[in-house]
């Protein structure tokens, strides 16, 4: 058996060598994270033996094991689930698809201080490399589910690690940390401890659907052998009473759904009996991922059908605005062998996807009065995608519009509602003006602005490339209409200054001269060359017919190719 040594990828030196001098101060999650990593791959083989019969594949007893030789100060967790193939070990594990990673790096580079690095670790977490937090070398044996031959894998973290195959290896996956000396004397870290590990667990994977095991130390001479015992209680915490969950425990199960190490936003819970029954946890994250807005991007929450789970990432359940919600939906009465093209002809399922729908819509609503800053969090991060809805969910469009906020010129810092704006018109005023932009900057430089300002007329500034498609596809708000400040001839009705007709006519004529010659010398460039109220300080503007494409947008579908 030839044993072969590999260069780790740049960007995995660069984490190894973060994770083996870290100071980062909760060095326990390391456990956590393997221990997600054996239930997903517990989970995967036993959605893998409901797919299709594979004969060669195990199923019975799934679980995970946590066994710990004091002598050799070494710490294993085990799993008996899907396991690895050779070209899968090279890939997950020695180099970093993850690109969240690689923005991690970048923003630790950027980082001046160690201080500044340990809140970063903290808030994106590295997976199964952070096993070397606490040992000096790793060894990872894997076997595929249906395959004969296994892999080792082993690194001290020093920038390579080596692989071979190996004959016998049992189903699944175990790794072996090979614990720091270090750490030995220290109560706080000792990973060998029954209690340690058992706190560890309780804190972190209770809520985990498999048993996670600790093996009993080796009997002394003549005593009777101790059985494994079941740390975590195994409860769906979907299913559990509310008053009975912790936010801790809640927060816990977002971290494994999500892979994300940060707290979410708003945890969001929903039962529902009778005839169709269901229960629902839903979590907003406190931060959009980096891949929200590309085509890849894998929206949807997991599917659970009685506890078992069925899928990552399903789509029917949410609309493709509310991409960014995390969470469970276990279905009671769904088959087991529930498949996609099942789920998009399902009643049931349109109907979870509509109250899901109205509950995250409803619930950022209530952030809004209940807790602004968390509103604004939600806002900032997630503001742009919302507001797709406004275009996409005709049904929902006034529940998405009365969670939305916009920047308005009335206050330099705090959004506005729509509500609000209105509330605030002017007399006189029918219309509710907006302009869009590339910036709040670029906005309120522009010489439309000029007669708003002057006249105190409120006016939202919209930033985001949606707002271009929203407006229209919205046009009003409570029988008002939503209008550009840059397209055609804006009157600002009673609140203009008043010039009298024969004022007007005699300034036209005067001026007859001067438009002739401009409409003729910008020729095809302008369709007309108009006096214009608009403006108090710049001499001249380009206008939007009313019902053309403002500039914004034109730029957008000049870009797109068209
Ligand atoms: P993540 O879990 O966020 O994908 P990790 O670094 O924890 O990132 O794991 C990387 C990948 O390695 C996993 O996505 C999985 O494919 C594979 N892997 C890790 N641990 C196991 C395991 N115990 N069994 C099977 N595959 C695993
Ligand atoms: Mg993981």
């Amino acid at each position: 058996m030839t044993t072969e040594t590999f260069e780790f990828q740049v960007e995995a030196r660069q984490l190894l060598q973060l994770m083996i001098h870290s100071v980062y101060s909760n060095k326990d999650v390391f456990l956590r994270e393997l221990v997600s990593n054996a239930s997903d791959a517990l989970d995967k083989l036993r959605l893998a033996a409901l797919r299709d019969d594979t004969p060669d594949v195990d199923v019975t007893d799934l679980h995970i094991e946590l066994d710990v030789d004091k002598e050799a100060r070494t710490l294993t967790v085990r799993d008996n689930g899907i396991g690895m193939s050779y070209e899968e070990v090279t890939h997950l594990i020695g180099t970093i698809a993850n690109s969240g990673t690689a923005k991690f790096l970048e923003e630790l580079r950027e980082a001046k201080d160690a201080a500044g690095a340990d809140g970063l670790i903290g808030q994106f977490g590295v997976g199964f490399y952070s096993g070397f937090m606490v040992a000096d070398e790793v060894t990872l044996v894997t076997r595929r589910a249906g395959e004969t031959e296994g892999t080792r894998w082993t690194s001290r973290g020093e920038g390579t690690y080596t692989l071979e195959t190996v004959a016998e290896a049992p189903q699944g996956t175990s790794v072996t940390l090979h614990l720091k000396p270090a750490d030995a004397e220290n109560q706080l870290h000792d990973y060998t401890s029954e209690w340690k590990i058992k706190e560890i667990v309780k804190r972190y994977s209770d809520f985990i659907t498999w048993p996670i095991r600790l093996l009993p130390e080796p009997a002394e001479d003549g005593a009777e052998a101790r059985e494994a015992e079941t740390l975590n209680s195994m409860k769906a915490l979907w299913a559990r009473p509310r008053d009975e969950v912790s936010d801790d425990e809640y927060h816990e199960l977002y971290k494994h759904i999500a892979h994300d190490w940060r707290e979410p936003l708003e945890t969001i819970r929903l039962q529902a009996e009778g005839t169709f029954e269901y229960q629902a946890l839903l979590f907003v994250p406190s931060h959009a991922p980096h891949d929200l807005f590309t085509q890849g991007y894998q929206r949807g929450v997991q599917l659970y059908v009685k506890r078992v789970f069925i899928m990552d990432d399903c789509e029917e359940l949410l609309q493709p605005y509310l991409r960014f919600v995390k969470g469970v939906v276990d279905a009671q009465d769904l088959s087991l062998n529930v498949s996609r093209e099942i789920l998009q002809q399902d009643r049931h399922i349109r109907m979870i996807q509509r109250r899901l729908t109205k509950k995250v819509l409803a619930t950022v609503k209530d952030l809004m009065t209940s807790a602004p800053d968390r509103y604004a969090t939600f806002w900032r991060e997630f503001g742009a995608v919302l507001k797709e809805g406004l275009v996409t969910d005709s049904d929902n469009r006034d529940a998405i519009l009365a969670a939305c906020s916009f920047a308005s010129t009335h206050d330099a810092d705090e959004p506005t509602t729509l509500k609000s704006y209105v509330e605030r018109m002017k007399d006189g005023q029918d219309d509710i003006y907006f302009m869009t932009g590339e910036s709040r900057q670029a906005i309120e430089d522009s010489p439309h602005m000029e007669a708003f300002r002057a006249k105190g007329v409120e006016v939202l500034l919209l930033t985001d490339a949606v707002d271009e498609v929203w407006v229209d596809a919205v046009g009003e708000y409570e029988g008002k209409s939503l209008r550009s400040v840059a397209k055609g001839e804006i009157d600002l009705g009673g609140t203009e200054d008043d010039k009298s007709d024969a004022e007007k006519d005699a300034q036209s004529e005067e001026y007859a001269g001067l438009l002739g010659w401009m409409t003729e010398h910008l020729g095809e460039d302008v369709k007309e060359v108009r006096l214009s109220s608009r403006l108090t300080v710049s001499p001249a503007c380009v206008v939007s017919d009313a019902n053309e494409l403002t500039p914004a947008l034109e730029n957008m579908y000049r870009a797109m190719g068209q």
